[in-house]
């Protein structure tokens, strides 16, 4: 499966680019960050969002935090690689840092929701797509009520979206269970660098 992805990477010689899926509260920014501290070559693309900053979120770290206006600016000049809507907010992955990171031999991690990772499918085609699911629906619920950081209509919002993004998995080139995330976090840097040796 990796080799069908050899041809275009090969032919640009860009770094691979890996998204990283799945529902809202599975656990995909821990096995990201696991991943970004095993290997401080991976860069992780910074998204715009239209989104309010929760406690403790740093504008240009975590997101780059944008009006409505910004977003539309952002889209109308071609400066995103792919985008979403998601629980009422938009969310995007400026596309110049992640061309420019991968031409300086930087694999580039998106962590992303289900519709911007098949945008991405088909806005670069020798993206590799990975879906993060949880052992079990309950896990997800306990993930997502636990954080607190949402109010019990965007939590319940938020679940709703996840039992329908969960169907997708199948359109994906791997699914990961992230029962555990130091497992789940080696298996995305195995895969990384079985990728880099075939580009
Ligand atoms: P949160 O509001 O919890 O930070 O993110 C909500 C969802 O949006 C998560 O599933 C997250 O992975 C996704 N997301 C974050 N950045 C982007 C992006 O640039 N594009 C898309 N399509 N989804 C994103």
């Amino acid at each position: 499966m990796l080799t069908d992805k050899l041809t275009p990477n090969a032919a640009d010689n860009l770094a691979p680019l890996v998204v990283v899926s799945g529902p809202s509260g599975v656990g995909k920014s821990t096995i990201v960050r696991a991943v970004l501290d095993r290997d401080p070559e991976i860069w992780l693309s910074v998204s715009v969002t239209t989104r309010s900053p929760r406690p403790g979120e740093l504008n240009g770290i975590d997101y780059h935090f944008v009006s409505d206006s910004e977003f539309e600016e952002l889209i109308h000049t071609g400066g995103l690689l792919e985008w979403a809507s998601y629980a009422g907010n938009r969310y995007g992955t400026p596309a110049e840092p992640v061309h420019q990171m991968r031409s300086q031999g930087r694999p580039v991690l998106l962590e992303i929701e289900v519709q911007g990772a098949r945008a991405v499918r088909s806005r670069a085609e020798d993206a590799y797509l990975v879906f993060i699911t949880p052992p079990d629906i309950e896990t997800l619920r306990h993930r997502l009520a636990g954080r607190g950081t949402e109010d019990s209509e965007v939590l319940a919002e938020r679940m709703n979206i996840a039992n329908s993004e969960l169907e997708a998995a199948i359109e994906f080139d791997r699914v990961l269970v992230n029962s555990q995330v130091g497992e789940c976090s080696t298996d995305l840097l195995e895969l990384i660098s079985d990728l880099k040796r075939v580009t």
